[in-house]
């Protein structure tokens, strides 16, 4: 921590940050210029925004800065914009529009879905289903129902670090009202068996809800609602190259789960507080440009993920977390020996953004890792390599090229 008048402490990570930040904005090329200079490779982190969603979000702001709750005539052509917005976003995942509700974001929404299908059934100490390798605004969401007396079953993958389908339907049994299961996981990219396992669930118990969290999957694989056998499902819009603190939850018609934001009756009364408009047009703009494009960026993902596992392949010890079937996105690769925040501070320090795991988990040992059965060895020294559609072969190759000068510095092992 820095005082008044006292020089910054180094060994504070966040003055090392700050320093790294600095340092990249004026990193010399070999004539000596000055320029800057970045990589990024941490989407699985955040994406940057697309110009249509900065466009749309300006436009908001200055254009159609009304309420859409106000009755005027620049309240309604607020209100003509998240119409239109929540028709976006509900058709992308080829659902109902009067189902998707606007959030702060998929914590907001699975917090919700998670908390308001269960918590009025904890007299009855029920049963719910979940899995070990959530993103911890879910993880978080069980653990409270936990504490508050409901009995919760967390899926473990298997020996070859899968979760198969029937794992997750064996857990469900005729006392569990929720099961909630992630799409694609944001640490390894392992994609779950999400709509072959609900939709068994749903044959056999009807009346247990379903959610996905679907943040890493959403407009990078093709979901729709009623394949998926989702009841409620959570987006995240700084994902998918919109404004950040902008999400949604869907919830299927007929799916009853209780409101815990309560107020002016926004949302059609399911989720109160005035719409962050310029945040949800962004929304709706950055989902626009990337409809219709999944298979076509998909293809381009796995050349970049193959790129990346060959030029990295000659590297003594280096380790691929990810599975053959996982998302091409996200790509988790270990160089044992090396302490992931070693490599993350070099990495920066010459200009690559990456990340030692998720961004929520900042430097904590990561218990999806231990989850998915990968020793602690190599947990420790794992980076995160996540892409985008604005992702180059050469950011691919820089990378590589960094890593391998890493390996060569005794210096930065552990
Ligand atoms: N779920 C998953 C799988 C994520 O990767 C993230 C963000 O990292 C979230 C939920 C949280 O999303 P938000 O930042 O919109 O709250």
């Amino acid at each position: 921590m820095q005082t008044k008048g006292s020089a910054p402490d180094v060994s504070d990570n966040y003055n090392i940050t700050l320093s790294l930040l600095c340092y990249n904005k004026y990193v010399c090329n070999n004539n000596n210029e000055r320029r800057t200079f970045m990589i990024y490779l941490d989407n699985a982190a955040t994406t940057k925004p697309c110009k249509e969603a900065v466009e749309a979000a300006v436009n908001a702001l200055t254009e159609c800065f009304g309420n859409p709750s106000s009755t005027h005539a620049e309240g309604i052509r607020a209100k003509l914009l998240l119409d239109d917005a929540r028709q976006t976003i509900a058709k992308a995942i080829s659902g109902r529009e009067e189902c998707l509700f606007f959030t702060s974001g998929a914590t907001e929404s699975s917090n919700w879905a998670i908390l308001g299908a269960a918590e009025n059934r904890l007299k009855r100490k029920p049963k719910v289903v979940t899995t070990a390798v959530e993103h911890p605004s879910v993880k978080a969401a069980f653990d409270k129902l936990e504490k508050n007396g409901a009995e919760v079953i967390r899926i473990m993958p298997d020996e070859n670090g899968e979760i198969k389908a029937e794992s997750i339907v064996n857990a469900v049994d005729d006392k569990t009202c929720l099961v909630s299961c992630m799409l694609v996981n944001n640490e390894t990219g392992y994609v779950l068996p999400i709509a072959e396992s609900f939709a068994a669930v749903k044959r056999k118990y009807p009346d247990c809800i379903t959610h996905c969290d679907a943040v890493q999957g959403f407009m990078k694989l093709p979901i729709k609602v009623n394949a998926l056998h989702a009841d409620l499902i959570s987006l995240s819009g700084h994902k998918v190259c919109a404004p950040k603190g902008v999400g949604a939850l869907y919830v299927g018609k007929g799916v009853n789960i209780s409101t815990y934001l309560h107020g002016g009756g926004q949302e059609s009364g399911k989720r109160s507080g005035t719409e962050n408009i310029p945040a949800i047009a962004g929304f709706a703009a950055a989902v626009k440009m990337l409809s219709g494009s999944i298979n076509e960026r998909y293809e381009n993902a796995c050349a970049l993920r193959d790129i990346l596992y060959n030029s990295i392949s000659d590297i003594d010890g280096i380790v691929i977390n990810s599975k053959e079937q996982a998302l091409p996105y996200i790509c988790s690769i270990a160089m044992p020996g090396y302490k992931s925040e070693t490599l993350l501070n070099f990495m920066s320090e010459k200009g690559i953004c990456v990340s030692s795991g998720s961004a929520c988990s900042k430097g904590k040992k990561s218990s999806v890792l231990k989850a998915f059965g990968i020793p602690d060895k190599i947990a420790d020294a794992t980076l995160r390599i996540s892409f985008s559609a604005d992702t180059a072969e050469s950011d691919i190759m820089q990378f590589a090229d960094v890593l391998k000068q890493a390996r060569k510095l005794a210096s930065i092992k552990v």
